[in-house]
């Protein structure tokens, strides 16, 4: 999409937003007596923010506002969709995490964040706030398939979702998959960078093998603007030969979404199904807000600009910004895996920086790792473990170290890993 674009929806939303600052909107809740902070996002990193928050800095007012009722884990969804993961063990209580750790949850959604007088407006009321997390995750931008095509927008988001943020999409794909009774699937892979790297190839391996176990006369077509990983593509090759073709270094160039047909710099495709994929960004409020960097070219980057070593947002210290939403770490990797054990870390590290912040006082720089489990394989099952670290160099930039393990007789190390976070985040 061009800046001309892009300036256009941002005045657009922005328009949308103005008329709500002007409202005489009712508090959500009394003034507080001390300080408040808000945690938009009941996410891994919004979670872990207000858990850490209370316990670091008990004196400071904690309320999370989230749209959804309850939590649903994206990692392990992949298992989920294969039957292989109870639905128990990846939905989780806001309320009751709430009441453990002390803090407030009001379900809601924020609508638009004032940041001149520090307040985020829902359409229940407003909230003022001494310090602001930031934790709303990602949003697909259609637009760079569609433009401002609405019913194009519509019909690809509601008849080929790609279920890759919380809510309601999954179940919906869930059931997409079973009903499935043949033809051609498409899963468009979006441009780096995108949350959870792995997981779509681990997608397709789960959606390989649920044909194969049910003997769907299906064939899963990847359109991938990189090629996969080895492991990846051995296995697809090896197990699943004409039921998971991958098209590498395809990029999208357009879709038609009524017809079913995308088209790529090569090749033309019509589809029966398809779980579509468009590029992701930082999520609207980031953009509301103005909290969207800018690239080289000083075009919008896509992702809410940050100061890396303490988390605050570029020009705003009273805003932090936690999770997949932000832009770039370093100009040595660029950005940090969007994973959700990175997003509880930096959710953490937000809540010492507001906690000594209160204080007067300065937080020690902390940096975050990231840890996340894929299965490289179904039957019989393999995973593999990416960690990630980080440490500051004598310029003051951030390095990344990865390492990768394979796993050849996993024996739910992923699983052991979820019920970890899990106990952090919900108690
Ligand atoms: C298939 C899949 C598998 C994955 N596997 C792994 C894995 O194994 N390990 C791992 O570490 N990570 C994994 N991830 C990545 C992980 O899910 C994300 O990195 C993580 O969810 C990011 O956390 P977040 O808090 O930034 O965003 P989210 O978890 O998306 O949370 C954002 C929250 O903000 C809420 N929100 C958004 N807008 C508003 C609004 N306006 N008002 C109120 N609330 C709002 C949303 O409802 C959501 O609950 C996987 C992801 C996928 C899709």
């Amino acid at each position: 999409m061009s800046l001309t674009r892009r300036r256009f929806l941002s005045a657009a939303l922005a328009a949308c937003a103005a008329p709500l600052f002007a409202q005489q909107a009712p508090a959500l809740l009394p003034a507080s007596k001390g300080r408040r902070v808000v945690v938009v996002g009941g996410g891994w990193g919004g979670l872990s923010a207000a858990r850490q928050l209370r316990a670091l800095a008990p004196e400071l007012e904690v309320v999370l506002l989230e749209k959804n009722p309850s939590f649903f884990s994206m990692p392990l969804s992949n298992k989920w969709l294969a039957g292989l993961v109870d639905e128990k063990l990846l939905t989780h209580d806001y309320r009751a995490a709430a009441q453990a750790f002390g803090y407030l949850f009001i379900q809601a959604e924020v609508s638009a964040i004032d940041r001149d007088r520090r307040r985020v407006h829902t359409a229940s009321g407003t909230l003022d706030y001494d310090w602001l997390v930031l934790a709303s995750g990602i949003r697909h931008d259609y637009a760079a398939w569609f433009g401002d095509d609405r019913r194009a927008i519509d019909a690809a988001r509601t008849r080929f979702a790609c279920a890759w943020t919380p809510g309601g999409e999954l179940r919906a794909l869930k059931e997409r998959l079973e009903n499935f009774k043949g033809g051609e699937l498409v899963m468009t892979v979006p441009p780096p960078p995108y949350r959870c790297q792995l997981a779509v190839y681990e997608r397709a391996l789960v959606i390989g093998h649920l044909f194969k176990a049910r003997a769907v006369p299906g064939r899963l077509t990847l359109l991938d603007p990189n090629p996969p990983p080895q492991r990846f593509a051995e296995v697809f090759e090896e197990q699943y030969k004409g039921r998971i073709a991958v098209l590498p270094h395809a990029r999208v160039k357009s879709v038609d979404p009524f017809a079913r047909t995308i088209a790529t710099e090569f090749d033309d495709l019509r589809f029966d199904d398809a779980i579509l994929m468009p590029p992701q960004q930082a999520g609207d409020l980031a953009w509301q807000a103005g909290l969207i960097g800018r690239d080289a070219e000083g075009k919008p980057s896509g992702w809410a600009a940050q100061e890396p070593l303490h988390l605050h947002a570029l020009g705003d210290e009273r805003v932090f910004l936690v999770g997949d939403l932000i832009d770039r770490a370093s100009p040595l990797f660029g950005h940090y895996p969007k994973s959700g054990h990175l997003a509880a870390q930096l959710g953490r590290i937000a809540a010492r920086e507001i906690a000594a912040r209160a204080r007067g006082a300065a937080a020690e720089t902390q940096l975050p790792e990231s840890r996340c489990f894929v299965a490289t394989r179904m039957a019989p099952l393999e995973s593999m473990r990416v960690d990630t670290q980080y440490r500051v160099r004598g310029d003051g930039l951030i390095v990344q170290t990865t390492k990768q393990h394979a796993d050849f007789n996993p024996r739910g190390e992923d699983l052991e890993w979820a019920k970890g976070m899990f106990g952090e985040l919900f108690g």
